[in-house]
């Protein structure tokens, strides 16, 4: 028989999840989901987390040191940067577009607010608790907090993943900048740790529908609690405000990625939508975008043609970086609490959100939640209630495994554009020795 593909048998283990976790918890069978199925899923994404740091640095490092001369370094660099600024900027102005037609927030009445802040209230607590601390920093803080003291502390145990990128940006660059000769065996040895780690997300990835399979299950007995009627009536409440999300998402990742290719990248739209799609997967179920990215590495590289050297400097930073989905669900969830709270936003005050919104994805490390904790920021500065999150938390978890698809998506088509622009070193080498010869 035919062995399945893996991007079966992870949509069957998804499928199967949903149907065990609606079995289960209509049973009230919800602790025996949560004591012997939801460890499989944390195995999974532990695995995939394990992978993150070491994959971060061992291939930015061979990103960069692949680069010949610094000048190809820098204009990669330049034009991986700008286009993912781009990116995050038009998703947060579809998503401001998008929240100001529908309006999904008038017509919320005083009581369904209150209902909100009650079922949401502790839960609202932790997150502003989080988010204070962030937003009592000084204004170069982010600047500070990319720079380590000890690259060990930041592979630790909650990966500061700019503190990594940082220091395989410098360790990279240093490494071009000196004798050749000196370097080749640091490089052989990066080279086969890559292999390495390689075979290793080959080994993890093996497990990915049984990890899918109880990541999904646990989620739906985690989501329906005890009390699925009345998730579910949140859920009706918040609708329009997530099918807005849904909506831009949706647009960004149809609309907006495949123009882009086509226009800036000159590539088969059909063909990258094919091979990203076990990756969107991916990052549906982990909501990480960071546990996600060494399957889009390999998806990139073995199935959309990029290089490992583009894909290795474009892609570790494109997931910690550029979150379009984050931005655009950003944009949307602030202003969908202004117009809850009936405050009145001038264009102005948009485009600041349009602003922090772009810093604040940036900002956003890459693991689930992550967007919910940063979106405070977006409303502190943009004056709005914060406690306005109470509202909206019910139908984050759902809407964190949608956009995440989409900052996995963008990081994706980011990279193969970058790599369609600056074309690859070695072949453009080979191209001019073949010219002289
Ligand atoms: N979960 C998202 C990611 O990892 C971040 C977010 O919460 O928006 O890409």
């Amino acid at each position: 028989m035919k062995k399945l593909a893996l991007h079966w048998k992870i949509i069957i283990g998804m499928v199967l999840g949903v149907v065990l976790g609606l079995i289960l918890s209509s049973a009230g069978l919800n602790q025996f989901t949560s004591d012997w199925i939801k460890p499989f899923g944390t195995i999974f994404i532990r695995l995939l987390k394990l992978i993150a740091v070491p994959l971060v640095l061992v291939s930015l490092i061979n990103g960069i040191t692949s680069m010949t001369d610094i000048s190809k370094l820098s204009k990669m660099g330049s034009r991986t940067i700008g286009i993912y600024i781009l990116t995050t900027f038009i998703a947060v102005s579809i998503g401001l577009v998008l929240v100001n037609i529908f309006k999904p927030g008038s017509g919320f009445s005083p009581e369904t607010r209150q209902m909100f802040a009650e079922k949401f209230g502790s839960d609202t607590a932790t997150r502003l608790a989080t988010a204070e601390s962030v937003s009592k920093q000084g204004p170069l803080q982010p600047l500070l907090d990319m720079i380590p003291s000890n690259i060990f502390e930041s592979a630790g145990d909650n990966g500061a993943m700019l503190q990594v990128i940082f220091f395989a940006i410098i360790f990279g660059i240093s490494m071009v900048m000196i004798d050749q000769k000196k370097v080749a065996p640091v490089k052989a040895f990066f080279q086969g740790v890559d292999a390495v780690i390689l075979q290793m997300v080959n080994l993890i990835m093996e497990f990915a529908p049984y990890g899918v399979f109880a990541l999904l299950a646990s989620l739906i007995a985690d989501f329906a609690g005890d009390d699925p009627a009345s998730a579910i009536d949140l859920l009706g409440v918040l609708a329009k405000y997530s099918l807005v999300v849904v909506l831009g998402l949706a647009i960004m990742a149809f609309g907006v990625y495949p123009l882009m290719l086509k226009l800036i990248g000159r590539y088969d739209v059909g063909k990258f939508l094919k091979g990203i799609f076990p990756a969107q997967m991916m990052a549906f179920s982990t909501s990480s975008s960071a546990a996600t990215l060494p399957v889009t590495m390999k998806q990139v590289e073995n199935e959309l043609g990029v290089h490992e050297d583009t894909a290795s400097f474009v892609l570790p930073m494109g997931a910690t970086i550029n979150m379009d989905g984050t931005s655009l669900y950003q944009g949307v969830a602030a202003v969908f609490i202004a117009q809850v709270y009936g405050i009145d936003l001038t264009i102005m005050q948009q485009l600041g959100i349009v602003m922090t919104a772009t810093l604040a994805s940036i900002g956003a490390a890459a693991v689930p939640g992550a967007g919910i904790v940063m979106l405070i920021i977006v409303l502190e500065q943009a004056g709005l209630p914060v406690e306005g999150i109470a509202l909206i938390m019910a139908p984050d978890r759902i809407l964190d495994m949608c956009r995440t698809v989409v900052n996995v998506t963008g990081d994706a088509s980011v990279c193969v554009m970058v790599e369609q622009m600056t074309g690859h070193p070695n072949e453009e080498q080979a191209a001019t020795i073949a010219q002289k010869v």
